[in-house]
């Protein structure tokens, strides 16, 4: 089985726990249950501000949109390309990884990079990423195409809320 992204780097999910045969997405009650949490956070978090540049932009509409996600649903990391190497140097080399699987880890990489903490210059070394796959919660992959972006972002809020309820509906 391959694994797929669908619309933020990050979130890695097998092929086969989210599209059907006919290569379209699964409905969530289909999906096992840690696939359709992640799924159905996404389109809540798809085309978000990138956590980072919430954190410094005095000017909340100069902020990039996210392109990666990492963390646990709830408490996920979003991140533009600019901010990514400062996630991932946290992560690595300042002790982030203590929190890998927690929610928690949302708010001690917010409160790291609140206090200055950033990458030194330069620092964006993803092939140390593919070495040791395991060593973030997922490990990104860049340039995937990821067909279901534009129908996650094509929804609006009503269908959004449509699919809030289905989850109440599941029990999550
Ligand atoms: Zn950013």
């Amino acid at each position: 089985m391959s694994k797929v992204s669908i619309g933020l780097r990050g979130w890695r999910f097998e092929e086969d726990d989210v599209f059907g045969e006919d290569g379209a997405l699964k409905p969530l009650a289909q999906m096992p249950p840690e696939a359709r949490q992640r799924v159905s956070r996404l389109t809540a978090i798809i085309g978000n501000a990138c956590d980072a540049c919430w954190l410094s932009e005095d000017e909340k509409a100069d902020c990039n949109v996210a392109r990666v996600v990492y963390g646990e649903p709830m408490g996920e990391v979003l991140l533009c390309d600019d901010h990514e190497p400062d996630f991932l140097y946290w992560f690595r080399e300042a002790g982030g990884d203590e929190y890998a699987g927690e929610v928690a880890l949302q708010e001690y990489f917010h409160q790291w990079f609140a206090d200055g903490g950033r990458a030194p210059d330069g620092y964006a070394n993803l092939e140390h990423v593919e070495e040791e796959p395991d060593a973030l919660p997922e490990a990104p992959e860049s340039g995937e195409i990821e067909p279901l972006e534009e129908e996650l972002k094509g929804m609006d809020e009503e269908e959004r809320e449509a699919l809030d309820v289905d989850l109440s509906d599941l029990d999550l």
